[in-house]
C-alpha cells in the first residue's frame, strides 16, 4: 500500500507555480524558519512577496534551531494563537519544517509539550506548505517530525499522517546558499533514507525505481556539488535524490541507521547527516547478507559492486573524533533498542551488534 497526499512542485520558480495552492489554505499563516536559512536561500523573501501580492497578513516564527526542542513547539504554538495564524509555512532545513508540523498538531489539538509524542491525541492538524531549502530530510514529504526533548535527553521523531504537508515545494534554486559541510551532511541523510526504503521490512518494490535514480542522482552530483556550490544543474539532483529519499521513507519508516545516529546528535551536537554517514558502512554489511538481492539491484542500477560502493563512501572521508565511553555506548543501546524505527529492520537485530557498531567508531 503507498499513500501519499502531498502536492509537489518542483524545479526553477516552484513557488510562484504553487501561489494559486497556498493562497487558499486560510488566512493568515505562520511562517516558521531558521534564524537566518529562510532569509539567505532567498525563499523567505520570495514568499513575502507573493503573500503581499495576495494581500495575505502573516507572521514570522524565525528562531527554531537545529533538532528543534520541545519548548521551540511550544512557544511557536503560543505565537501561533496570540496573532490568530491560522496555516503554517514552513521554510528551511528538516529543523524548521519538523517543527512546523509538530506546532500545526500542538495547536489543532490544544497539546502541551508533554503531550507532543501522543499521536493518539492528534485529531486534526492546520495545513501546512514546507519549502525546504536543504536537499536531505525530505520532510516536505514525510508525515514525520524530529524532536529533542532537552529534559530527558533525547531525539525522537513521531509520525502521523496528519503531519504530511498539503504542499512541497521545491525550488533548487533554494540550496545554492548551503555550505559544502551542511550540502555533504544533508546529502547523505537522503542517501541514508534511501537506502533504508530497501532495509526496511515495509519496503514498497514499487518506489525502488525512485531509490534507485535518487542513489545514482547523489553518486553523481554530489562531487560536483562540493566542487561547485553554484553547480544550478546538480543541485537540482540532489534535491530530487532528497525528495526520493522522502517518498521512500514516508512508506517505509527508518531502520537502524536513523537509530543509531539519534543518541549522538544528542550527546555530541553531530549534524544528523554525519550521524548516519558514520555508520553507514556498519550498517550496509549488518543487512547485507539479509538482502543480497535487493542491494545488488541497486549496485547494479550505479555501475558499482558493494566494495565500489564502500570505496566510493570512504573517499568523503565522513568522520569524526568520538569519545564513546562504555556508559555512554550501553545507555545509547538501551535508547536505540527502544525506538520505533528498529521494527522495520529486516531482521531483529540485537543489543551485541548495536554495542559492536558504536565500538568500532571509538
Ligand atoms: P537543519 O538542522 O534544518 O539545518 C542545518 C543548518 O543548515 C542550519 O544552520 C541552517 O540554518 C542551515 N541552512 C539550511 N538551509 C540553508 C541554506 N539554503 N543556505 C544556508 N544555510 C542553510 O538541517 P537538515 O539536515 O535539513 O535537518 C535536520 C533535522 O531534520 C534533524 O532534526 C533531523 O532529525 C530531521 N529529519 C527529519 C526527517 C523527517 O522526515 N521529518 C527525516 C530526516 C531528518 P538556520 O539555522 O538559519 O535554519
Ligand atoms: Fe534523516
Amino acid at each position: 500500500m503507498i499513500h501519499f497526499p502531498t502536492r509537489i512542485f518542483f524545479g526553477q520558480g516552484a513557488l510562484l507555480q504553487a501561489a494559486s495552492y497556498i493562497l487558499p489554505l486560510g488566512t493568515k499563516p505562520l511562517l516558521v524558519t531558521g534564524r537566518h536559512s529562510a532569509r539567505l536561500s532567498g525563499a523567505l523573501d520570495e514568499l513575502i512577496v507573493v503573500l503581499d501580492r495576495a494581500d495575505l497578513d502573516w507572521e514570522l516564527f524565525g528562531q527554531v534551531g537545529e533538532n528543534p526542542s520541545l519548548d521551540t513547539i511550544v512557544a511557536g504554538a503560543q505565537l501561533l494563537r496570540e496573532k490568530g495564524c491560522d496555516f503554517l509555512i514552513g521554510i528551511g532545513g528538516g529543523s524548521p519544517i519538523d517543527a512546523a508540523k509538530a506546532i500545526a498538531l500542538a495547536s489543532a489539538n490544544a497539546l502541551g509539550r508533554d503531550e507532543l509524542y501522543q499521536t493518539d491525541k492528534f485529531k486534526s492538524s492546520l495545513p501546512l506548505v514546507a519549502i525546504p531549502t536543504t536537499s536531505g530530510t525530505g520532510t516536505e514529504v514525510t508525515q514525520y517530525s524530529v524532536l529533542t526533548d532537552p529534559v530527558r535527553g533525547i531525539k525522537a521523531g513521531f509520525g502521523h499522517d496528519l503531519a504530511f504537508p498539503r504542499l512541497a515545494i521545491c525550488d533548487p534554486r533554494h540550496t545554492l546558499s548551503l555550505d559544502p559541510s551542511v550540502t555533504l551532511n544533508t546529502a547523505i541523510d537522503a542517501l541514508s533514507h534511501l537506502l533504508e526504503g530497501i532495509y526496511s521490512r515495509k519496503r514498497q518494490p514499487l518506489i525502488c525505481p525512485l531509490i534507485h535514480s535518487g542513489a545514482r542522482a547523489i553518486l553523481r552530483h554530489l562531487q560536483p556539488v562540493l566542487a561547485n556550490p553554484k553547480d544550478l544543474k546538480s543541485r537540482t539532483e540532489l534535491m530530487r535524490a532528497a525528495l526520493y529519499g522522502g517518498i521512500a521513507i514516508a512508506q517505509t519508516g527508518t531502520t537502524l541507521q536513523h537509530s543509531l545516529g539519534y543518541p549522538l546528535t544528542t550527546a555530541f551536537g553531530m549534524p544528523h547527516g554525519l550521524s548516519n554517514g558514520i555508520v553507514m558502512r556498519q550498517v550496509l554489511e549488518l543487512f547485507y547478507p539479509a538482502l543480497r538481492e535487493e542491494l545488488d539491484a541497486l549496485f547494479s542500477a550505479l555501475g558499482l559492486s558493494l566494495s565500489g560502493f564502500e570505496a566510493w563512501l570512504e573517499g568523503l572521508s565522513l568522520t569524526a573524533k568520538l569519545e564513546l565511553s562504555d556508559a555512554f555506548i550501553e545507555k545509547s543501546v538501551s535508547e536505540v533498542m527502544a525506538s520505533r524505527n528498529m521494527a522495520n529492520n529486516p531482521f531483529e537485530v540485537n543489543a551485541g551488534q548495536i554495542r559492536d557498531i558504536y565500538r568500532g567508531l571509538r
